[in-house]
């Protein structure tokens, strides 16, 4: 491990007892399903699935780009399985979910991105369910309006898509994104529903400063994002992007006061934080 700092107190965790998220994950592999949850082996499994939320990972478990902090497999994904959908839909219900979060790997393999196919995981869980709750945690569809207007047409109650960084990072760790086409699918976003809450996430501890991490929140602000959530970059394995620094608990809060100060609706920030962190939470408060 060349990370240039030793892992700090606040991030070492006790996962606690796993048997009260075994049956959920054993019930998802029968209905050959993936979460980000189990995947990642989220630390704040126990406490979410507890509040009745979760979050799919839709379109497979291959993504067609590469950024260095990620732990996902590149390759040639496979086509997209057409039972997905109502097998999501009969997991939220099994489960009792309350609030499910809907993500993917990035599928520049498909015309529209794969858009359609989240439309069609929103369908298929507001016909189970009308009140759930559905965040689509999206990626940037090459940018394109017409695949995010299919996504808005299925009307998710919130529209993620995370900026991850700074932009003078981008080409480093994010090679095939673009930090303004991020930022234009928020505000395009807001502009096509404005009923659908905006949402972005980035993570700290990749050698950014201060005064870019808020230059960053002014950008997001200017293109209509509502929801923030701000994270501790962890290193999945030595050969991703190394951790330049872990910031410490007090400085996540300074970022969330600056973060409100600057008109966020409400604010995630805590070295555990993810996306889909508390995000029944961030979306209801
Ligand atoms: Fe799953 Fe997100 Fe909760 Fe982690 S924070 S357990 S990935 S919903
Ligand atoms: Fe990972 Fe998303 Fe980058 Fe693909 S596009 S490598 S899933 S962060």
């Amino acid at each position: 491990n060349n990370n240039r700092v030793a892992k700090p107190e606040w991030l070492k965790i006790n996962l606690g007892s796993v048997k009260g998220f075994q049956n959920i994950e054993s019930m998802l592999k029968e209905l050959n399903l993936k979460t980000v949850c189990k995947e990642a082996n989220c630390p704040n499994r126990a406490e979410c699935y507890s509040s009745g939320t979760a979050t799919f990972l839709i379109m497979g478990g291959v993504c067609t780009r590469k950024c260095k902090f990620c732990n996902v497999k590149d390759g040639s994904p496979k086509d997209l399985d057409s039972d997905e959908p109502k097998h999501i839909a009969e997991a939220v219900k099994k489960l009792k979910l309350n609030y499910v979060v809907v993500t993917s790997v990035t599928r520049d393999d498909l015309a529209d991105g794969g858009a359609s196919h989240f439309a069609k995981v929103i369908r298929e869980i507001r016909k189970i369910d009308k009140d759930v709750r559905i965040e689509v945690l999206i990626p940037d569809l090459k940018g394109r309006e017409e695949s995010l207007k299919i996504v808005l047409k299925a009307m998710p109650e919130v529209l993620n898509h995370n900026i991850e960084t700074i932009p003078r990072l981008y080409d480093l760790i994010r090679p095939e994104a673009e930090y303004n086409r991020s930022l234009d699918i928020l505000k395009s976003a807001k502009t096509t529903a404005p009923k659908i809450k905006t949402k972005s996430g980035i993570m700290l501890g990749l050698g950014e400063t201060r005064e870019e991490v808020i230059e960053v929140f002014k950008d997001l602000r200017e293109h209509s994002c509502d929801l923030l959530t701000i994270g501790q970059y962890l290193r999945p394995s030595a050969e991703h992007y190394p951790v330049y620094e872990y910031v410490t608990p007090e400085e996540f809060e300074w970022y969330k006061q600056k973060a409100e100060e600057m008109g966020f609706e409400n604010v995630a920030s805590g070295p555990l934080v993810r996306s889909s962190y508390k995000a029944w939470q961030l979306y209801n408060d």
